[in-house]
């Protein structure tokens, strides 16, 4: 009988591991508890929009060499689109000014020299930020690196809050060095940003199984995993919550690709040294259905999203005629009337794209659907990241995987799918 590699989770982190693993010799089996693989980066029909969307924004940059590795072996790099170049463009609703971030692709900065491409009123003074993030220890948060002043304001402050999705304040500021110092710190190269052209399921999911049924790897979707067995430093079967529990013989392997508190559900005070983070940020997303499709200009048309500053929402993506924010460490919102929400969101949009679009948007939306992601991410404090275990546990058999385990990295795709990449090296498992 083939040696069995038993993947239990469906999402980035799962079918990164599934997929690097395909072809080792091993037969893959993907355990996935919902109906469809993709987690929290998916696609899906909503009944109230009557329309196919995305359960939030995903923005990739051109350094997720780990994604985009994953894209070319599922042969979905296609399915991306952006501007193809490191620009930015930015609405600040408190001065109301605006601004297209247009990095320099080497690794020189000269883009800070040029008044055009570079954020408003900025200081260079204000550059020592990246060199305090660079360095910064483990307990520090991101305040304490950040000098006052307009970079802050109006790039690093929204790009640590997209980035870590957790409050500046709070949010750890070595999380941030480290997607600084493969970003920024590299040059716009690094920088280009990146979105799906149609959907998340059909850039990072669909691809993925196609590749994995030719690999004859199995998909098993409505499959949860509901309990492991484990004796003699190894896991020794898989229960499924119906039928006879999966007896795995000493050459099978595991990888948990399961979010932090199912992980913890099935392993802690079983497997010597468990630990995982256990407090949670959400995203909110709010979608906009218009009569028709806004005709965007300049380099809101040229992106299809752009930044916003001094409003709730940090960033605003245009696909057809439907406009969708992003509301980062979103819980500080969660208590707050949801109606005066959502119209103070309609409003500052309104702000932010009438003068960069061919007509100014109706005074409401035809429909609207908050879609709110309540644990998007852990929360990215140093504490919570202390709790992070490696891919490695004390039992032979099973390794770790998730966006939420020591990558090195915030809760992102890159993150979740360096996970499933290195829970296989962990297994020994090489294609
Ligand atoms: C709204 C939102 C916006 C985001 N924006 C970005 C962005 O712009 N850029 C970026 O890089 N990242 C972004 N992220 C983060 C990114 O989506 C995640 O880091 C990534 O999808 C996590 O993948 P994962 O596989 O680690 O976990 P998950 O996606 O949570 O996958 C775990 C899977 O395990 C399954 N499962 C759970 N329990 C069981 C069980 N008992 N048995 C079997 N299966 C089980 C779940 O159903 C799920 O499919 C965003 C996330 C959200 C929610």
């Amino acid at each position: 009988m083939a040696r069995t590699l038993h993947i239990i989770g469906g999402g980035m982190a799962g079918l990164a591991a599934a997929t690097e693993a395909a072809g080792c010799g091993m037969h893959v089996i993907v355990h996935e508890a919902g109906r469809a693989c993709g987690g929290r980066a998916r696609s899906y029909h909503d009944r109230q929009l009557d329309c196919r969307i995305d359960n939030g924004n995903h923005l990739l940059l051109s350094a997720n060499t780990t994604v985009f590795r994953y894209l070319a072996l599922t042969g979905a790099t296609d399915t991306l689109t952006g501007p193809g170049a490191p620009v930015f463009p930015f609405a600040d609703l408190t001065e109301d000014n605006r601004w297209t971030l247009t990095l320099s692709s080497g690794k020189v900065p000269w883009w800070m020299f040029m008044p055009h491409r570079r954020v408003p009123g900025m200081r260079l003074a204000e550059l020592s930020s990246l060199k305090k993030l660079l360095s910064a220890g483990e307990d520090q948060t991101v305040s304490e690196c950040l000098v006052p002043g307009a970079l802050t304001r109006r790039l690093l402050e929204p790009f640590a809050i997209s980035a870590l999705n957790t409050p500046c304040e709070t949010a750890s500021a070595a999380l941030l060095g480290a997607v600084v110092r493969d970003s920024l710190a590299q040059g716009g190269k690094a920088c280009i940003p990146w979105y799906p052209k149609t959907g998340l399921s059909e850039t990072f999911v669909d691809p993925a199984l196609a590749h994995l049924r030719i690999m004859r790897a199995e998909v098993r979707t409505q499959s949860r995993i509901t309990g492991l067995d484990i004796a003699r430093g190894r896991v020794t079967a898989l229960h499924t919550g119906g039928g006879d529990p999966i007896t795995l013989t000493e050459e099978d392997r595991v990888i948990l690709a399961v979010p932090p508190q199912v992980a913890s559900s099935l392993l802690a005070g079983r497997v010597d040294g468990f630990t995982a983070p256990d407090e949670a940020e959400s995203i909110l997303n709010l979608h906009f259905v218009l009569q028709e499709a806004p005709i965007p200009t300049g380099s809101f048309a040229r992106c299809g999203f752009m930044g916003l500053v001094g409003s709730v929402a940090e960033w605003v993506f245009l696909r057809d005629n439907i406009l969708s924010v992003t509301v980062s460490a979103a819980s500080r919102f969660a208590e707050r009337d949801q109606e005066e929400l959502i119209r103070t969101i309609w409003h500052d949009l309104r702000r932010a794209c009438d003068p960069v679009l061919q007509s100014p948007l109706p005074a409401n939306p035809l429909r609207q659907r908050p879609v709110w992601e309540k644990r998007a991410t852990f929360a990215a404090t140093p504490a919570q990241n202390h709790l992070r275990p490696g891919p490695a546990t004390s039992l032979v058999n099973l390794a770790l995987a998730g966006d939420w385990t020591a990558t090195g990295l915030p809760s992102t795709l890159e993150g979740a799918m360096r996970s499933g990449v290195k829970a296989v090296h962990t297994l020994g498992l090489y294609a």
